[in-house]
């Protein structure tokens, strides 16, 4: 039986829906790995996330090409003036991702979002927007024009549209380039992408592809620009995110990796945060008292070792067949 840990730790702001960061931390002979699905992935869904906490416990990742991974802010979809905060004390960041489609949000909202956060980056900064896969194609073509103009030029946007066949047809009428997230990652077929000449630029997230070595070997097979970015993981998840993106040939985008500040705490003496908006290549280990204060209560452990074993019966059967 691996060492296993529980861990519970609040959100700064809501955050893709939850308030409280779970999941489990796993000890092996490499170091310590990190399985933290979100609770709309099913056993089934979870198995990657498993995987790539394996790879981490057990194997370790492959050799590093770089010492620093430069990082955007996450704006998450606050008012303005939060906006403008955020990106204020972000370490430095020179690129900033906004969150936008946000159920109840009007475009009014989203505007003054992404002028406060241009004002905030300056004139040199990169902005992108991060819709989810919220928006219709027509919906998307006109806030990317209005959205596109209150940033002062969008770097890209992230996912504007659910399918493969929404995102291409965005990207056949916008000028704005394209990034899919949720068409690489929750994707029987996350190929399907670049043959439908649907998305410039790929997101690639370890935990839901399986793993540092997965997902260098989908960037291969993809040959697009690839953008790193975390599923708001602790440090020890963060690690496995920046280990791809050391590991990575090409590295032409700030990555979304940035995210321990969105935690109130961590499990580590030193967090992965940014010093001069990048992140240092660098793999910390679990600190005992931290881990001790985040430990998580006694139903929130039994749901997730509950939940871990499943996946792992998953798994098992998987191989038997
Ligand atoms: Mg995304």
């Amino acid at each position: 039986m691996p060492d296993l840990r529980v861990y519970s730790i609040p959100m700064r702001t809501r955050f893709r829906g939850i308030t409280v960061r779970e999941g489990v931390l796993v000890r092996g002979a490499a170091g310590w790995g990190e399985f933290s699905p979100f609770w709309d992935y099913d056993a089934a869904e979870s198995a990657t996330w498993w995987r790539a906490a394996l790879e981490a416990a057990d194997d370790g990742w492959p050799p590093a090409v770089r010492t620093q991974i430069p990082v955007n802010v996450t704006v998450p979809a606050v008012d303005a003036a939060a906006a403008h905060r955020i990106v204020t004390a972000s370490g430095g960041c020179r690129t900033a991702k906004v969150k936008v489609a946000e159920p109840g949000q009007t475009a009014a909202d989203e505007i003054a979002r992404l002028e406060a956060v241009r004002d905030a980056i300056g004139p040199g900064g990169a902005i992108r927007i991060d819709a989810n896969g919220l928006w219709d194609v027509d919906t998307a073509l006109a806030r990317l024009a209005v959205l596109d103009r209150a940033a002062g030029g969008l770097e890209y946007a992230e996912q504007p549209v659910p399918t493969v066949a929404d995102l291409a047809a965005v990207r056949r009428a916008t000028h704005v380039p394209i990034a899919a997230d949720e068409s690489i990652r929750r994707a029987e077929d996350p190929l399907a992408v670049v043959r439908a000449h649907a998305a410039d630029i790929v997101v690639l997230k370890v935990q839901p592809l399986g793993g540092v070595r997965a997902c260098l070997a989908l960037a291969e097979q993809v040959g697009l620009p690839v953008v790193v970015s975390s599923a708001l993981e602790t440090s020890i998840g963060l690690a496995a995110g920046i280990a791809l993106a050391a590991a990575l040939p090409e590295l032409p985008y700030a990555c979304g990796l940035a995210t321990a500040q969105l935690l109130t705490a961590d499990v580590v003496a030193h967090p992965l945060l940014p010093v001069d908006g990048a992140i240092r290549v660098d793999r910390p280990d679990v600190d005992a008292a931290q881990l001790a204060a985040a430990a998580a209560d006694a139903p929130t452990r039994e749901r997730w070792i509950e939940r871990l074993d499943a996946v792992r019966s998953i798994i098992a059967a998987a191989h038997r067949a």
